[in-house]
């Protein structure tokens, strides 16, 4: 019943190198067209660098890392904040096949240590904080030859880069190897660990670096002279769907170096000074902004954005009510979601040739094989609850849709895992763990992660959808939903609830207004989304109280796993 067929109109070519073939081809093109506006934390100092800059200075480097002996299909870790070197020394891992593996400056000494471990890294390249963190675990990992300094003076046996850099000529040339495949190793990122321990995803040399012209095409709208903002840390996978899709559609990557924690007003800010076209966000950030005292500052001359034209969100599922407030405030512009994956670019979204339809992750993008399937494999009908799944053929051929990893790379044996099944009828998927529904238009609606759906005497409830209506609601700032123990019916919904300041302060006075305000949300609940949806618990609680991941995503998981415990201890008291 599907139409889906597993053929990209973008075909894997025989030859690619993401540096030779997209920056050097720009910076022929252009010797002027800027690559990266980039600002310190405090927007004072600013630098606009071309595509020509990162053509010559990522051969340089390529020619540093080959004289330091780091060699193509070795990994490189990479940790820094948000500088230049960063995109130069990246570039320049793509350009001469060692394997680049960016991770978060978030990360303390032992989880560097673990990513060093399990990635059999060779190489660390990172800024003064992150090396000092490097070296503390050094000796527990064997593989690591080399470290590499970017800034401050680096300490004995590391290699201060700036210096090694000057020995290198600035006319110096780095051939792409010629054994350096479409399909050879590229990059590996560790997921968000949203549900356990983060995984290590290994992408080719095409799976992100070339198929992300896709996400910037369809999705960011990007192309030469827009500029686009991404609020990612480095460390991230989305971090690198920014990187890869501007630039493959010749655009500008706007840089705010902040190492501030977030705040509202400072993003308004940085929008209000620079000439951002094309802005993208998680739908945290995007809670934050709608927020009643952002909107006032919003309103003001200097709360205004300078140039935006599109934003888009992606990361968790948005709700529709914040995607109406931000039209409103911006007097026109949408919202437009995406979905992808660590493991995948962005295969699903809303897109400027459709109508965005707020709530929804919009539609599959062009070329992108992308279906729900039922537990038998079987693409299921309109309305219907089922796998988000990518078709994949028996041998992923070159015709086939590249744009998705090669497999999780296992810690302790290094052997690929694809993940790919075969299901009774004979089809083969990549099943992505997330559940949706499609709408006769082809819309794709997020219900959530397969662990995360709640099963309350036989009804399946989708937590995004109970967590989108509390937000509909003026007293609610954020909430997670999970599934709760029940001896009557096996499980039901409850919301953890963090409330608006005014809210929290009515419910501290009296206890009152507390269980007035919960049965006036259950309500509530009820009115706007199906009955057998309302949270039956509800829980308020700080916002420090929600588990998140560093990248600011709620661990659902710990929050149903707190649940049971709770549950347990309750019937052994
Ligand atoms: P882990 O795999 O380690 O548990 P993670 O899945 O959060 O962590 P990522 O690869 O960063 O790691 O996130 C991808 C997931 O984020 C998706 O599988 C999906 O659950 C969620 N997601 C991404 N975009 C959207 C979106 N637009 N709407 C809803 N959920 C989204
Ligand atoms: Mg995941």
């Amino acid at each position: 019943m599907s139409s889906v067929v597993p053929v990209s109109p973008l075909r894997l070519p025989s030859s690619f190198n993401f540096a030779s073939d997209v920056v050097d081809h720009w910076a022929w093109r252009d010797p002027s067209q800027v690559a990266l506006y980039w600002t310190d934390q405090s927007l004072s100092t600013t630098k606009q660098l071309t595509y020509s800059h990162f053509s010559r200075q990522s051969q340089r480097i390529a020619c540093l890392f080959a004289s330091l002996g780091i060699k193509q299909g070795e990994t490189a870790i990479i940790i820094a904040p948000r500088v230049p070197e960063w995109w130069e020394t990246a570039t320049a891992c793509l350009r001469s096949g060692i394997i680049l593996c960016p991770c978060t400056t978030l990360l303390v000494d032992k989880d560097i240590e673990y990513r060093l471990q399990v990635s059999h890294a060779t190489a660390f390249i990172g800024d003064a904080t992150s090396v000092a963190k490097c070296l503390k675990v050094r000796a527990t990992c064997p593989n690591l030859r080399t470290i590499v300094q970017i800034n401050g003076t680096a300490p004995p046996g590391v290699t201060d880069f700036h210096s090694a850099l000057n020995k290198i000529p600035s006319d110096a040339r780095f051939p792409v190897p010629s054994s350096l495949g479409p399909k050879s190793p590229g990059m590996i990122f560790f997921t968000s660990g949203t549900t356990g321990p983060p995984k290590m995803v290994l992408h080719t040399q095409t799976s992100y670096p070339l198929a992300h012209a896709l996400t910037g095409t369809h999705w960011l709208d990007l192309s030469p002279g827009k500029i686009y903002w991404n609020l990612s840390e480095q460390g991230w996978a989305k971090a690198a769907w920014s990187w890869l899709s501007t630039w493959n559609c010749g655009a500008t990557i706007f840089i705010h170096d902040d190492r501030l924690a977030f705040h509202p007003r400072r993003t308004l800010e940085v929008l209000n000074k620079f000439p951002i076209t094309t802005l993208c966000a998680p739908p945290t950030v995007y809670r934050q902004l709608v927020l009643d005292e952002t909107r006032r500052f919003f309103a003001t001359e200097k709360g205004q954005p300078k140039a935006l034209v599109h934003c888009c969100g992606a990361g968790e599922p948005l709700n529709e009510s914040v995607v109406r407030i931000w039209k409103e405030m911006t007097s026109g512009i949408e919202i437009f979601d995406g979905y992808g994956q660590t493991e995948t670019i962005v295969v699903c979204a809303n897109q400027k040739v459709n109508k965005v339809k707020p709530g929804s992750m919009g539609k599959p993008l062009p070329g992108v094989p992308l279906t729900i399937i039922d537990s038998e494999g079987n693409s299921v009908a309109p309305g219907a609850e089922g796998d988000i799944a990518i078709v994949v053929s028996k041998t992923r051929t070159d015709t086939d849709f590249f744009g998705f990893f090669e497999g999780y790379i296992d810690k302790s044996t290094g052997m690929i895992d694809t993940k790919i099944k075969t299901y009774p009828n004979g089809k083969i998927y990549f099943v992505t763990g997330d559940r949706a529904t499609r709408d006769e238009d082809g819309y794709f609606w997020f219900v959530g992660r397969a662990d995360d759906v709640i099963n309350s005497s036989g009804y399946r409830i989708g937590p995004f959808e109970v967590e989108s209506t509390l937000k509909l609601h003026p007293a609610v700032v954020e909430s997670a939903v999970v599934s709760s123990p029940d001896p009557q019916r096996d499980e039901v919904v409850k919301a953890f609830i963090v409330l608006t300041d005014s809210a929290t302060s009515k419910i501290r006075a009296s206890r009152a207004a507390g269980e007035a305000l919960v049965k006036e949300l259950q309500d509530f609940c009820k009115q706007n989304a199906a009955p057998y949806k309302y949270p039956r618990r509800i829980e308020f609680v700080d916002s420090g109280f929600l588990p998140k991941t560093i990248s600011g995503k709620i661990k659902r998981a710990e929050l149903k796993a707190l649940e049971r415990r709770r549950y347990k201890e309750a019937q052994g008291a």
